[in-house]
């Protein structure tokens, strides 16, 4: 956990600057003084007057207020509030320079943090239509100061909802759901929760759609159970959004950060959904990791199957496994697969999944994957590939020890945070080769991106 101290800026203090470069998270970094100072929406080339709003560890942060000159890659945005939300970085630069900015980025973080040279960085693989790609929505409700029933994106570093009633990265159905649920409330006696004094009901909604299966599932995430009149709201969302499939509440009554409780019921239809990838099936449940753009993620697991190249006396051992869906893809290739993942229900979507696909030579553990390969180290098991597809925090120098000491030939490491993929790989480079890097954007009109690199055993 980091701690910085955040320091107000009180004094209006203005300056003329021109921004020099992007940083890690999408802002203009321009130098005032002998400050850094970050700056929402402004591109490189660009001079602005820029306001100083506070500062942190040694640098500022700061908002245009006026600005001078534009870039030519500078677009206009599809959202009124893309600045106020923080959602989207790059909602007003053109497509092309962010896939150019994702792969520098890649690549700046793999010679900086990871100390590597001479490898293959291939271009970020970019979407046709870069928009209405998220199959996972989950929005706060809470009421305006008109005491109207808002819900949309909290304001960056704050618990402030800045209310949305279209998101242009969101999965086209989910907006009419959402907005639907807000007007059936008030008669259901449903009211907002309120994080300062707890008290009310809806803390947040959830759609979660499939892209193949035109399946939508709507979790209601509540402060407490016992919703009275469940079932004729439930008649009423259906009756209005006949595409929902399925709804389940979620209870969640602790005063916390997490979106998801514990408890769950199923108000209706069979409380997941399904959703194709790469020809399989896959069951999707309110808790279960899924990626968030079935067709980026498509191309993601195709490029880390053709890196791969398994062939029928490998054993995989897929690291994070989520549902099991790059494990479950891959094991038609391969003799057998070994797929491990923290969370049970995702672990049990995981088996169910094998089963639903007729798919017999994988086990699903669930349970840490450095434990795991510790054991499998311990135990000298044979491995001749492992996957791992760890969270942004990445994976643990105990995890990639093991994975040097157990010597699988190849390692497809994907990864949604390129500097704890640096890190790790400046592990892994001590007797891996990085054989070729492949930015994916996964999450168009946002800093973020998702890097699959492939590693071949050197001796
Ligand atoms: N490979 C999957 C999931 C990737 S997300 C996919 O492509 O869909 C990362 C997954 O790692 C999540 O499902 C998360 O629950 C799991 N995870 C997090 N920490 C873990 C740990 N220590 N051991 C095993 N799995 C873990």
């Amino acid at each position: 956990m980091e701690h910085y101290i955040f320091v107000k800026n009180f004094r209006k203090e203005i300056f003329t600057g021109t921004c020099l470069d992007l940083s890690s998270e999408g802002k203009g970094v321009v130098k005032y003084q002998d400050t850094i100072v970050f700056v929402d929406g402004l591109f490189i080339g660009e001079k602005a007057d820029i306001e100083i709003l506070y500062y942190r560890a040694g640098v500022a942060f700061g908002k245009v207020i006026k600005l001078y000159t534009l870039s030519k890659e500078r677009i206009q945005p599809r959202c009124k509030v893309c600045t106020a939300c923080g959602g989207c970085q790059f909602q007003q630069l053109q497509y092309s320079e962010q896939l150019k900015y994702k792969k520098n980025k890649v690549y700046n973080d793999l010679v900086r943090i990871g100390h590597l040279k001479d490898f293959t960085i291939n271009d970020t693989i970019g979407m046709d239509n870069p928009y209405n790609y998220r199959n996972k929505i989950q929005v706060p409700v809470g009421y305006n100061f008109k005491h109207q029933i808002i819900s949309g994106f909290y304001r960056e570093k704050s618990h402030e909802i800045i209310p949305i009633d279209e998101c242009f990265i969101e999965d086209v159905r989910a907006a009419k759901i959402v907005k639907t649920i807000k007007e059936l409330m008030p008669s259901f006696k449903i009211s907002p929760y309120n994080e300062d004094n707890g008290v009310g009901l809806l803390r947040h909604i959830l759609v979660r759609t499939s892209y193949y299966k035109k399946e939508v599932m709507v979790v209601l995430v509540m402060s407490k159970d016992g919703f009275v009149g469940s079932s004729n709201f439930v008649k009423e969302l259906i009756s209005k959004c006949p595409e929902v499939t399925t709804i389940v509440l979620n209870v969640n009554s602790r005063h916390t950060n997490v979106v998801l409780g514990e408890k769950e019921k199923v108000l209706y239809g069979k409380g997941f959904i399904e959703d194709i990838l790469c020809g399989l099936t896959f069951r999707i449940s309110s808790k279960s990791f899924y990626q968030i753009n079935p067709l980026q993620c498509e191309k993601l697991y195709s490029k880390a199957l053709e890196f791969a190249h398994l062939n029928k006396d490998e054993t995989l051992l897929d690291a994070y496994s989520g549902i099991g869906t790059i494990g479950l893809i891959a094991a038609k290739d391969c003799k057998n697969v070994i797929s491990v993942e923290i969370v049970k229900e995702a672990t049990q979507d995981g088996i169910r999944n094998a089963k639903a696909n007729n798919i017999s030579n994988i086990k699903f553990i669930n349970g840490d994957a450095t434990e795991y390969i510790m054991k499998a180290k311990t135990n000298n098991n044979k491995i001749d590939c492992v996957f791992l597809d760890p969270p942004r925090n990445g994976s643990t120098p105990e995890f990639l020890n093991s994975v040097l000491s157990l010597k699988p030939k190849k390692v497809i490491y994907i990864s949604c945070e390129p500097s704890t993929l640096a890190r790790d790989l400046s592990i892994l480079a001590s007797n891996y080769e990085v054989m070729v890097v492949q930015p994916v954007d996964m999450f168009p009109m946002t800093f973020h991106v998702e890097t699959v690199v492939a590693l071949v055993l050197k001796k």
